[in-house]
Order: C-alpha cells, then structure tokens, then sequence
C-alpha cells in the first residue's frame, strides 16, 4: 500500500515501486510515488512520461515533460521520443515546434529515430515545413524517412508532392516497402491518376509484393478510384489469400461504378465463401443501395445485418436514413428512430440531423421539430435542415423565427441558411422580411449573395405580387440570371395572371433551358387564363414541333409497408373499383357542401389530353382516396406527386379533408400541402 511506504525512499527503491505500479496499470499510485521523490532522475521521469503516452494520457506526458523542463532537467533521447508520440497524438502543432527545438538543443539534431519520429510528429500537425527541414537534416534517410514526408504532403492535402517524394525515394536507391506502397497508393486514387496507379503496380510486379494483402487491396480501390472496373476485379482475382479488407474493396468498387448487379454478386459470393463481414462491409451494402437508389433493398440488408449478430452503427444509421426520406416510408424511419433511442445514438448530431431531414420529408414536421429540439448539440447543418423544413411545409414565420435564434445563439449561417430562410419567405409572402433578410447577408454576416439567392429574391418578389419590382430585380443584378429565376418570375405570372412579364419570362426560359416541358405549360396556362386560346395553342405547336415531352404525373402513397403508384385514370390497382365508387359518392357530398369544379382548369400544371379526361380521376386524387380507404385507424394520410398539385385537385381535397374528418398531407414536386377542416396550410398560394 502506499500508505505505508516511508516517505524518503532512495530513488533506485522508489524507482522500482514506481515501475511495479506501471507495470499492474496504475498509472495513479505510479505517479503520487514519483512526486514524493524530491529531486527524480531523467530515467524514472522517461518511465512516466512513456507510461502516460502509451496508455493514452499524452496531455498529462506533455504536463509532466513541462515540468521538467521548467526544473532544468536535461531529457534523453527515450523521453523526447515518449514526448514526440505524445504530440503525435495530441496533434498540438505549437507543443511540436517546441519539442522539436529541444530536440535540437539537446544534441540530437541528425538522429535517425528522433527525426523519423518528428517527420511524423509534424506531418499529423499538417506542419509541412518543419517535417521538410527535420528530413533535410537527417544524413542518412531510410525508407520510414521517406515513406513519413510522403504522409506528411497526403496529410496536407499535396497530393501531387507526395506522388514525387515517392519517386525521389526510388531514385535515390531506397526500396519502398509495403507501408509506403499502401501510402502512396490512396494518392493515386484520390488524383484518379490511373498513370502513376500504374507505375506503382509495376514496382509491385517487380518487387514481388503483390501478396501483400494490404498492397493489393489498396490496388483494387485505385483501380476503382479510376474507372479501370476490369483491372480492378482482375486484381482482386489474383489474389492468392484475401482479407475482408480486400473483399470490401472491390465491394465498394462495383457500388461506386454503378455496377449493383456485379456487386450483389460479390457480396452473396463474400457470404457463400464465409468471409467475415465487419462494419466496413456492410455499411458499404447498405450506403452502395442507397447510393443507386435501392433503397428497399438498403432497409432489408439492414435487418439481415441485426440479424447476424451485428448491431447497425453510426456510420449505418446516416447511411440508411435517406433510404426512408427517399421512399418517404415513414415507418421505416421510426423505427430507426426507435433503434437510435434505444442504442444511444441520439447524441449524434449528423446521425440526428439526418433523423429531422427525415420527418420533414415525410410530412411531418412537428417530429422533425421535436427532435431539433431534443439536440444537445446543434451546428450550422443541423440549423439549416429545420429551417429548410419549416420552409418547405410553408412556415415562412417559423423558419424566420429559428434563424434569428441561431443568429442570436453565435451559430454561423452559411450560404445555405440564407436559401432556406429565404425560401420560407417566398412560400408565407413575408416580402419585406425577405428583402431585409437578403441586403443583412453582406452587410451583418460577410455572405456575398450567388445565383440561388438571387432567384429566391426574385421568387420572393413575384409570389409577393410584386411582378414589375421583381423583374426590375432580374435585370439590375450583377450576375446572369439563372433558369431558377425566370422560372420564379413566369410562375408568379400564372397566378397573377400577367400575360406580358410572363411572355418576357417564357422566352427567355426557351433560350436557357429548351428542353424543359413545364416553362410550355405555364405560358399556355397564362394564354388560357387570358382567354388568349389562338396564343395558348400556338405555344401548344411548338412543343410538339420541337418534340419537348411533358413528364405524367405520378402520384404515390405508402400502406403498410409497400409503396402504391397513380397515374392519371389509373385503374391498375387492386382496389380501383372501390376507390371510383368513393370518388363518386364524395363527388356527391363535396356539391352539397358547396364544391364547385374547376373547368377553367386554369391552374393545372398538366398537359391536353389529362385535362380532358375528367377532373376527378387525377393521380393525386386517386391516391388520397386509396389512403383514406385503407386508413387503418390512423387520423392522417400522407400522399406525394411528382409535379406540382392540380387547382382542381387542391379545391377538392379541402373538402374531402373536412368530409371525411382527417388531416391529408400533399407534398407536390414544391412544397407541402396540409389540408385540414376544409382549408390548406399554403392558403391556396403556390
Ligand atoms: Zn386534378
Ligand atoms: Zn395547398
């Protein structure tokens, strides 16, 4: 006990205590013993220090080799080393500079090991200039003297620099070993220089290293990284004994290249052939899915990975999130909210931040808020994605409320923050916030305005009514117009029925993006309101002379666990007869309460022959009648369209909303609908 040890033990006794406290893991005893020696020696101060650093206390190394110095006592070569590791890891840039003068004043400049340790030290503090002069001053460079200034450049973010240390070192006679090829050859892929890939595989041909299971699987991933698929696989297929490392490598391979099918394969071949799949493994299944838009099959290799025996981690969670906002399945996303919850993974802010995307693409924004606010933590990210969703579901108030909370609580807003808040603006008609909100971001926070905020003030401008200022708005700013704003402009000009600014818009849009059906269907919809029918045809002709298509609309709904599409006139679905037969009878109801149809069908962003067909066999009122049909006990349904929802459509879903008694949710190809009690959330402004 240490209680009972007297209290002056010469120090070659307290030495030995010391070493036996160390040596059972006790770094606290070790250390109140080493206190009570009233003048230590460097070498019981190295053991401490070297203890501290390898059990992962450098801060308390770097502390005590302080000390020390302040007392005048002269480090050896195994102290500095221990102190060196610790601001390796510590990455303490200025504590580096120190330590790396000491190591000059105490006469080890040259010193092969303590300058291969200090070429590290500073390529980790991305201090490129003292790992250079530490290099140049070494008399004799072996291969960790190179191989570490390579590092040191890739560190840095110089990855051409790195690439020529390499060759340097090949000129200079030193042979690289299989660290430096692993080094260098991430390098190649992340330069996608297939050439200098090339060359390195040569050295590996020659050299005989292609059996190193981490050379060749670093092989297959440059490969991959330059598009050369086929080498990749032919790589990986030589390849005598294979880790998970590399399967996982040519997994990733397949995914990044877009070959799904090809990668399938090899990850059934993985499981077939018993390799143990690790984290890396699945994670690259899961986010390869997502990535190529399989995001069905994302939530199901999800359960097979619980089903293994390996619970989803971090890197899992983020990955399989936007697999739910992309189906908008909803019940797949709870119960990875669930899961979250129950794992602790709640106090990760890009794991949560994904988790409030998620809710507000579901339609559910008072989730989405509710788990914002549970945030311990928030960032700027985190603040963007709740103010983008209050935006999205048309809460200009609340979006502008949260930004001046974050502004007010020392977040930084970025430049997205601004295209949130200002899309708010644009949604709730709040113009003159909107405008102050636009001149603060130069003038309060340093953001110079780009293209995208632009046409938010132009789309501010026109929904707000103020068609003239808006387009004086277009043509008085310092950078060309985007499609985004002329589209802003000619889409306000449809609702304020302005035949003139709209015509102006519409050409100018046929020059930016011809291809584009919707800019056509707008101008005819102006012309059509207009009762302009001779222009309104004309720009009909020369949609189809210039052979531009119109996208179908499409709508769909989630029950249960499967996805329902609707297209116009739909009658596909298994239940098509009972939902006619409660279209007609709501028909019915919906007259009494006052509905009356539109056959102006001013509104509709739809092409000819949709529009003749009759109003109520729309893919959106399809959808919602599904819905309420297999409602299940729920209070609200939740539908999606590809385009913008129809006039006709929005007026009818009011009163079926207020009929039938629930909330129905739309989120059309612009932003949300809520309709509730006979009214929507967007005021009938879209
Ligand atoms: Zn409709
Ligand atoms: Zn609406």
């Amino acid at each position: 006990m240490l209680s009972k040890l007297p209290t002056n033990l010469p120090p070659h006794l307290s030495l030995k205590f010391i070493k036996t406290y160390l040596h059972s893991g006790d770094l606290l005893r070790a250390r109140h013993l080493f206190d009570k020696i009233p003048h230590p020696d460097m070498h019981s101060c190295t053991v401490l220090i070297n203890a501290y650093t390898q059990q992962g206390y450098p801060k308390e190394a770097l502390k005590l080799y302080s000390e020390l110095r302040a007392r005048d006592v002269q480090p050896d070569k195994f102290a500095l080393l221990s102190v060196v590791k610790a601001c390796t890891t510590l990455r303490d840039v200025a504590k580096a500079k120190e330590v790396g003068s000491d190591v000059l004043r105490f006469g080890f400049r040259g010193d092969l090991f303590l300058g291969n340790a200090l070429i590290c030290m500073f390529g980790k503090c991305r201090y490129i200039e003292g790992a250079k002069d530490v290099f140049s001053s070494l008399q004799v460079k072996d291969v960790i003297s190179w191989t570490s200034l390579c590092s040191c450049y890739v560190q840095c973010g110089m990855l051409r620099e790195g690439l020529r240390v390499f060759r340097e070192m090949g000129l200079d006679g030193v042979r690289a070993n299989s660290v430096s090829l692993s080094s260098v050859l991430p390098v190649c892929s992340r330069l996608k220089d297939l050439n200098a890939g090339k060359e390195v595989h040569g050295f590996v041909i020659k050299n005989g290293m292609g059996e190193n299971v981490f050379v060749s699987s670093a092989l297959v991933d440059m490969y991959a990284s330059c598009l050369c698929i086929e080498k990749a696989q032919l790589v990986f297929e030589s390849m005598t004994w294979r880790d998970t490392v590399s399967w996982n490598a040519i997994l990733t391979a397949y995914f990044g290249n877009g070959e799904y099918d090809k990668a399938f394969t090899m990850f059934n071949r993985m499981r077939n052939e018993g390799v143990k799949l690790n984290y890396a493994s699945w994670n690259a299944v899961i986010g390869g899915c997502v990535q190529n838009g399989k995001t069905q099959q994302a939530l199901e290799i999800t359960i097979q990975m619980q089903k293994s025996g390996m619970k989803p981690n971090r890197i899992t969670i983020t990955s399989v999130l936007p697999a739910c906002t992309h189906l908008e399945s909803l019940r797949g996303g709870k119960e990875i909210h669930g899961y979250m919850f129950r794992h602790s993974f709640l106090d990760d802010i890009t794991a949560t931040t994904a988790l409030v995307y998620m809710y507000a693409k579901c339609g559910e924004l008072e989730l989405s808020r509710r788990v914002f606010k549970t945030m311990p933590l928030k960032d700027t990210i985190a603040w963007n994605t709740i103010i983008m969703a209050s935006s999205m579901h048309g809460n200009g108030e609340g979006a502008l409320l949260l930004f001046h909370k974050m502004v007010k609580l020392g977040v930084q807003p970025n430049s997205v923050t601004f295209t949130a808040v200002l899309c708010g603006c644009s949604h709730s008609r709040l113009v003159d916030e909107g405008i102050s909100i636009f001149y603060s971001m130069k003038t309060d926070h340093a953001i110079e305005p780009d293209s995208e905020h632009y046409s938010c003030m132009v789309d501010v401008l026109s929904r707000g009514g103020r068609l003239e200022e808006a387009y004086r708005f277009i043509q008085e700013m310092p950078i060309e117009p985007s499609a985004a704003a002329w589209g802003a402009l000619l889409g306000a000009c449809r609702i304020y029925k302005n035949v003139d600014l709209g015509q102006i818009a519409a050409n100018r849009l046929f020059e930016i993006e011809p291809d584009n059906p919707g800019n056509f269907v707008l101008l005819s919809n102006i012309f059509v309101a207009a009762k302009f029918w001779k222009e309104a045809a004309e720009v009909r002709k020369s949609m189809r002379d210039r052979g531009v298509k119109k996208v179908p609309g499409c709508s769909w709904v989630q029950v249960k666990n499967k996805v329902h599409n609707f297209i116009v006139g739909d009658s596909s679905n298994y239940e098509s007869a009972e939902i006619y037969r409660f279209l007609d009878d709501m028909g019915q109801k919906m007259r009494l309460a006052g509905y009356l149809p539109d056959t102006d069908f001013v509104l509709q962003d739809l092409d000819q022959e949709e529009k003749e067909d009759s109003l109520c066999n729309h893919s959106e009122r399809l959808a919602v009648a599904f819905a309420i049909l297999n409602l299940n006990g729920e209070s609200s349904v939740r539908v999606f369209k590809n385009l913008r929802i129809c006039g006709d459509c929005h007026n009818a879903i009011k009163f079926i909303a207020k009929i039938v008694g629930v909330q129905i949710v739309v989120r059309d190809s612009l932003r949300f609908h809520h309709f509730k009690d006979g009214a929507c959330s967007c005021k009938d402004f879209w």
